[in-house]
């Protein structure tokens, strides 16, 4: 990674007004590693801006210091898009992630970063700067701005941004990139004044009364196929207007999926207005990104998402039919 950090460092000391981005409806990865690049490059005396088209999921509020999380509105921010020297895309590596601004993203006069871990970057960054080892795109930042700093610890500040890409991306430490290196990086986070039970609870402890039920409702409605290697479950909009709950209350459901006994591969078909939302997990070596991939999305072997327009039982039925290959696919794809 050193030759690519090496390309960024030269492309930052250029640049005064840089933007930091990531992909529509963040998670704790995209927004820790923008508000940690956030907090650094400002004390390198830089403009910076937090532009996305979504806006900051409420647990993430303690990272919002002085209102830095923006939402993208075209009158105010397309001119800043347009005239910024860099900008960088976090936790994200296909630009149409970034929605309606993509198109303000890509006129851009300046330099388009991606620093991302998903497999299958688009091509469209003047420099992409991707590891698929690393657990989170925080990690990379961490590993960035300590080479530029040439220090192990970073500010308070900065540093409360990596640890909750590298928690939350980690699954709170437990994912099998969660190596050495990266436990060592979170000690010196640690050093750094991050409080780890503080961030704990305020990304996990702070759930609506209706995410939890409608998790219950999500929870009853599971199905397995293929002698219980697949678990599935389908949570409607009617499921979500039952308890006035929204999309950001079935955050993390499809876990569970993964924590029945004997079940490889979970997929969450959530209903939108434009059909499901897609979400796949997976164990070891059965590649869901396979799966993802003819459902329009991506992401990686183990976590990946899509959609489907089709709404019908028989269109989830063939979903489910299309998982079967892949799930008995053994061979080991990267
Ligand atoms: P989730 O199931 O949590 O929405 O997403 C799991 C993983 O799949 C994440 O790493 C996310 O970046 C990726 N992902 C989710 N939806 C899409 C999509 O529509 N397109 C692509 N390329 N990746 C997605
Ligand atoms: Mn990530």
């Amino acid at each position: 990674m050193e030759n690519y950090w090496i390309q960024l460092k030269t492309l930052i000391d250029q640049s005064q007004k840089i933007v930091l981005t990531t992909h529509v409806r963040p998670d704790g990865d995209g927004l820790g590693a923008e508000a940690a690049l956030f907090s650094y490059f400002e004390s390198l005396g830089k403009i910076v801006r937090i532009i996305n088209v979504s806006p900051l999921p409420e647990a993430f509020d303690y990272m919002n210091k002085d209102a830095r999380f923006e939402t993208f509105n075209t009158t105010i921010h397309a001119h800043i898009l347009e005239n910024a020297d860099c900008t960088i895309i976090l936790d994200c590596n296909q630009l149409d992630r970034t929605e309606e601004m993509a198109p303000y993203v890509e006129r851009t006069k300046g330099n388009i970063v991606v620093i991302d871990h998903h497999l299958y970057p688009g091509d469209f960054a003047d420099l992409l700067c991707i590891d698929i080892n690393s657990c989170a795109t925080g990690e990379m930042v961490y590993d960035f701005i300590t080479f530029h700093s040439g220090k192990m610890t970073v500010s308070q500040d900065a540093a409360t941004g990596i640890y909750t890409s590298i928690m939350t991306d980690t699954g709170n430490f437990r994912f099998p990139r969660t190596t050495p290196a990266v436990h060592r990086k979170t000690a010196y986070l640690i050093e750094s004044g991050v409080e780890p039970s503080e961030i704990y609870g305020w990304v996990n402890e702070q759930r609506t009364l209706q995410s939890l039920q409608l998790q219950g409702l999500f929870l009853s409605q599971i199905r397995t196929a293929y002698d219980g290697r697949l678990a599935y479950s389908v949570v409607k909009k009617s499921d979500f207007d039952r308890f006035g709950a929204t999309l950001e209350d079935s955050e993390g459901f499809v876990k569970y999926l993964l924590s029945v006994k004997g079940v490889v591969m979970g997929i969450l078909l959530i209903e939108q207005p434009y059909g499901y939302k897609l979400s796949f997990r997976s164990k070891g070596d059965i590649d869901v990104n396979r799966l993802a991939s003819q459902y329009s999305g991506g992401g990686h072997k183990n976590a990946s998402g899509g959609k489907m327009e089709e709404m019908t039982d028989h269109a989830i039925a063939r979903l489910i039919a299309d998982a079967e290959p892949i799930l008995n696919a053994m061979e080991i794809t990267e």
